[in-house]
């Protein structure tokens, strides 16, 4: 069977070879999920567009006032390795440093990791939380941008249809007094995929009494990453005490709607959704009381 290879160095050239190939063709960042699916024949394709080459896609920036902007084919390491980001957004680099291997994130991306659409993608928690942006060039061309929550329609698919294409995330930066956790479930200790995961963000009062916003998102216990949004107002204006911290865990077991599968029960798997939301809410509370950023940029 014919297969096509393309290293376009324009956007426009890249949406024009997605046109053309009517569903056929498919984007290449990384190639960790795609390259897979391919040899399982999982993914129907007979083309590949590499999207490495065209300028900016790759390039990510972190500044004081700026926010977090990452390239959609930003290698996870880049992120991983970078003070400004671990100490900005914990929980996003406490997923990344658990996705796969040390190898295999020198080359898997952000976008890509968005783009393929598990509902067990180890970023896509804590972007929700840190209310990230997704930019992207829709089938006819146009650019718009929407919040990472509502980018995903299902289990492997996502917004952007058959030609988008994921420009960028852009995280604005953490409010005063804000600290964010990530933490996920797996059987062994690295390679292996979330049976469930969590992420928080939680906004102080400056006397790190009271909890004035709080973000919740859980990973691999719905057809998509969701919101736990009862679990959030469980937990908002509130003193932010380990019994209420426990009691919104209880509450995002209830919000979530897992299945049984070879990993683990629906009820396995939301019994670990309250402990980890659980968890999550306390570091998130620590860091918050700790001044929220653990390095500066
Ligand atoms: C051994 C192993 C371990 C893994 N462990 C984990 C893990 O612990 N946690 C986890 O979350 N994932 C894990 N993965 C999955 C994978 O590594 C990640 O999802 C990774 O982030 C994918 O990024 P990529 O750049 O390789 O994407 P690719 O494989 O290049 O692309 C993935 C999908 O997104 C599409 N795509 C990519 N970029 C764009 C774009 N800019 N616009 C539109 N579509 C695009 C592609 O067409 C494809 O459908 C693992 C994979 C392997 C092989």
């Amino acid at each position: 069977m014919r297969f096509d290879y393309f290293e376009p160095d324009s956007l426009d050239e890249a949406a024009d070879l997605l046109r053309e190939g009517g569903g056929t063709r498919k984007p290449l960042a990384g190639g960790t999920d795609i390259v897979i699916q391919l040899r399982r024949r999982a993914a129907r394709c007979e083309g590949l567009v590499n999207l490495k080459r065209i300028p900016g896609l790759a390039d990510w920036s972190c500044a004081r006032g700026d926010g977090l902007h990452i390239g959609a084919c930003t290698p996870m390491r880049d992120l991983e390795t970078a003070a400004a980001v671990a100490g900005g957004y914990p929980s996003l680099c406490e997923a990344i440093r658990v996705v796969g291997s040390l190898q295999l994130r020198n080359i898997a991306s952000v976008g890509g990791n968005l783009c393929n659409a598990s509902p067990s993608a180890d970023t896509a928690p804590p972007l929700m939380v840190l209310d990230a942006m997704a930019s992207y060039r829709t089938d006819d061309g146009a650019e718009q941008s929407l919040p990472v929550e509502d980018f995903f329609a299902g289990p492997g698919t996502s917004v952007l249809g058959s030609a988008g294409l994921l420009l960028s995330v852009d995280l604005p930066e953490p409010a005063p007094h804000t600290g964010d956790a990530f933490e996920r479930f797996t059987p062994r200790s690295a390679m292996d995929i979330a049976i469930a995961s969590a992420a928080a963000s939680v906004t102080l009062d400056a006397e790190g009494q009271r909890v004035e916003a709080v973000r919740i998102a859980l990973g691999a216990v719905a057809p998509t990453p969701i919101r736990a949004v009862r679990a959030e107002e469980r937990v908002v204006e509130k003193e932010p005490t380990p019994d209420l911290l426990e009691q919104a865990g209880a509450v995002a077991m209830e919000e979530c709607s897992p299945i049984d599968d070879i990993r683990g029960t629906a009820a396995y798997r939301k019994e670990l959704v309250r402990i980890l939301v659980r968890r999550v809410l306390r570091r998130a509370v620590e860091r918050a009381r700790d001044g929220g950023r653990t390095e500066t940029p």
